[in-house]
């Protein structure tokens, strides 16, 4: 089995190097980490040019206080181990963070720079979901996921009759989630994927924060809503995963 965690946050795990041998062992041979802003942009790069089965997305976060450093993420996005921009999106539920405005000018920046690049988005979405696809709708051409979906499927179709690519998380292994279980198994075989959002997103029956190799669960809870076996599930996800972040191989 050869999951790939489509997103984790490389910087936040207490021992990286545990982590990802955890994670092979577990059957997740490959992770994308993300870049919330310009600094860990840079570490996720440099880590992934230097470890086997880790690659990077360069990005900047909704709940940042500044605008992106684009010619940063330009400069990154152009090196052969960075397979997508983000993470990216709109956050309306900390109100204590960048205003709506200046987060939506970002997002579309950074929706442009990606569209530019041929690279994939991996979008973040908190209280924004219509703003989130109303800029996404102004950006033909545009690929990428909607990571950590929780949403139901009125809006899961939307997304994906844009082009887009479901992102399921530990999230689906909780109880009482039959909004997103239906989801689950509504969303067609090419446009799911698996992820953490490591050190969140801790699934059910687990304890402390999340880390990769925890994502097995989420794939088994995947498989079993699907009714296919796990092997099938992990051989699917990891096609999409490849089709969608063109620049990941085996
Ligand atoms: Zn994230």
């Amino acid at each position: 089995m050869r999951l790939v965690d489509t997103h984790a946050h490389l910087e936040e795990l207490p021992d990286l190097e545990l982590a990802l041998a955890e994670a092979r062992a577990a059957g997740v041979t490959d992770v994308i980490g993300m870049g919330v802003d310009g600094p860990t942009s840079r570490r996720v790069v440099a880590w992934a040019e230097s470890r086997p089965g880790v690659w990077a997305a360069v990005g900047h976060h909704p709940l940042n206080q500044d605008g992106p450093d684009l010619d940063l993420l330009r400069e990154l996005a152009a090196r052969p181990r960075v397979v997508a921009i983000g993470e990216i999106g709109l956050d309306h539920e900390d109100e204590h963070r960048g205003p709506h405005a200046a987060q939506l000018e970002w997002f579309h920046a950074c929706c442009r720079l990606a569209v530019e690049q041929g690279l994939p988005v991996c979008v973040h979405v908190r209280g924004s979901v219509r703003e989130v696809y109303e800029a996404l709708r102004d950006h033909p051409g545009i690929t990428g996921v909607m990571h950590y979906w929780t949403l139901g499927w009125d809006w899961a179709r939307r997304f994906l009759d844009l082009g887009m690519y479901l992102g399921f998380s530990g999230v689906l292994t909780r109880a009482g989630r039959q909004e997103l279980r239906e989801v689950a198994r509504r969303v067609p075989d090419h446009r799911l994927l698996v992820e953490t959002d490591a050190p969140w997103g801790t699934p059910r029956g687990r304890k402390g924060p999340m880390r990769p190799a925890w994502m097995v669960d989420t794939a088994k809870a995947l498989a079993e809503i699907r009714g296919v076996d796990l092997a099938r599930l992990a051989e699917l996800e990891r096609t999409n995963a490849c089709r969608l972040f063109r620049r990941l191989k085996a």
